[in-house]
């Protein structure tokens, strides 16, 4: 049978770092399995949803690199794609497990299921719903709704019994129905919940396997009950693990980023981003994989079973090796939003330069006016540097030998070496601090190629004027 998963995502918000981990297990694992990858929007919360939020996790996703068989705006046998298109289907079955007395209308207002709560907790129960809409008469129905109550519709729970299934990942799991109030499956705005819309969308769009979350477990179990009540065999079900903090609890916004797009903007590369959530739970690499490798290697139960501890080291770690190791053209571009003046030609120049001395994209673009502007400001830190004699000897031996034209800077530095002894650090550094203002980055002999002769004279210059002045 062949493979067909989905990613459903609601478009309530930017895609979350751990529901990109659930796309990118489902992508790879329908690649690897030569399956399909459906993409369903879940946009049955109307006040949430929002088309804008729609279309950027479109996009992030396509960022990332995940690319979909089926979807909004893409052609497939089992759509339409967005569940706010599919309500007249869901229609069909709701009516068909009220007319088999498998569910019913419930009045109960907002405030009488809160007391009903409170009652529950009080005696230490966990709070579910008593099921008392089940056995309402014709007459209270019309009554609740002379008093313009608007009903919601539950699944009526079936009592003792036992759902087990086999998780791809956790293994066999268990539920007692009776820990499962009757939940809603159809709003009191007319509009299906999640638990049952899903089930429907699934069966429908013959999806093989379920892979998502392993806080969906207990959708898993009652949306159990729905399949077989709708006498539907469930396709298979895989739960992974959450995205964890480094305090060990669900990775949230009071952690810090939590979103795609905020990973974006800080300048990661959509394969770092990819690969790190791809084998977080792993452990730590040492070696990074293509997209090729990790589909070809992808193995369901390592990627979802692990503890996945999300360490903001380690994917700048990911994203450092990447910006050295990708092709120029491919980095370059990346870094063109966030040089969008830079002529093209140039910014290749310039990330060939410092690409392997950041660890983002937007590390790289703070040292763009440092090569790229004719003069730099030195801070106070700098100058101290470059106070003691030594340093001041070999700023202006270099630059008397730049002033005479001599452009071979190799030849340059050798002389200096041979009248001063000065060698290693001493040579190189007050060069450095006095051409780029700071005491790192790239290979001494790079920034000599790279800066015009006419700066290298004028930084110089100006180095020794602000050195001899203070
Ligand atoms: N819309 C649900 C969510 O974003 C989908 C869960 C599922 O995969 O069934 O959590």
């Amino acid at each position: 049978m062949k493979v067909r998963v989905r990613f459903a995502p609601s478009p309530t918000g930017k895609l979350h770092l751990g529901n990109a981990r659930t796309a990118i297990f489902n992508w790879l694992f329908a690649r690897h399995s030569q399956g399909s990858f459906v993409l369903r929007i879940e946009d049955t919360d109307k006040e949430r949803s929002k088309p804008e939020y729609e279309a950027q996790l479109i996009e992030t996703l396509r960022w990332l690199g995940i690319d979909w068989d089926e979807g909004p705006n893409k052609k497939g046998n089992f759509g339409p794609y967005r569940q706010s298109e599919r309500l007249h289907i869901y229609q069909e079955y709701i009516q068909r497990l009220l007319r088999e007395e498998k569910a019913y209308y419930c009045y109960c207002t907002e405030e009488e299921l809160e007391t009903e709560r409170q009652l529950c907790l009080k005696k230490g129960l966990p709070p579910r719903y008593s099921g008392k809409c089940r056995y309402l008469t014709e007459a209270q129905k019309r009554e609740y709704e002379k008093q313009g109550r608007q009903p919601v519709i539950r699944f009526k729970v079936p009592e003792d019994e036992v759902v087990i299934f086999e998780d791809l990942i956790k293994g066999k799991m268990r539920f007692f129905s009776n820990d499962i109030g009757d939940f809603v499956i159809v709003r009191s705005n007319g509009i299906p919940a999640y638990n049952f819309a899903v089930v429907i969308d699934d069966i429908l769009m013959q999806i093989t396997h379920v892979v998502r979350g392993e806080d969906h477990l207990s959708n898993t179990a009652s949306q159990y009950l729905l399949y077989k009540a709708l006498g539907f065999t469930p396709p298979q079900f895989a739960h992974h693990s959450l995205l964890l903090a480094p305090d060990r609890t669900k990775l949230s916004k009071r952690h810090g980023a939590v979103s795609v797009e905020e990973y974006r903007k800080e300048g990661f590369l959509p394969q770092a981003l990819f690969f790190y959530l791809a084998t977080l739970g792993r452990g730590a690499q040492k070696e990074i994989w293509d997209r090729k490798q990790l589909v070809k290697r992808f193995d369901l139960k390592m990627a979802g079973k692990g503890n996945a501890i999300f360490d903001k080291k380690q994917l700048l770690w990911v994203n450092k090796q990447l910006l050295r190791a990708l092709p120029l053209e491919d980095v370059s571009s990346y870094a063109q939003p966030f040089l969008p003046e830079a002529d093209k030609g140039l910014l290749k120049k310039f990330v060939a330069l410092v690409r392997e001395n950041v660890s983002t994209l937007k590390e790289m673009a703070d040292l763009w006016p440092i090569f790229n502007t004719s003069k730099i400001a030195l801070s106070k830190q700098a100058i101290e540097a470059l106070k003691n004699p030594e340093a001041q000897m070999v700023l202006s031996l270099f630059y008397e030998a730049l002033k005479t034209g001599q452009n071979d800077y190799e030849a340059i530095l050798h002389e200096i070496y041979q009248k001063t002894q000065f060698k290693g650090k001493n040579l190189m550094l007050p060069l450095r601090i006095a051409l780029t203002g700071v005491n790192n980055g790239p290979q001494l002999h790079a920034i000599f190629e790279y800066l015009p002769h006419e700066w290298l004279v004028s930084r110089l210059k100006a180095a020794l004027n602000l050195v001899r002045q203070s």
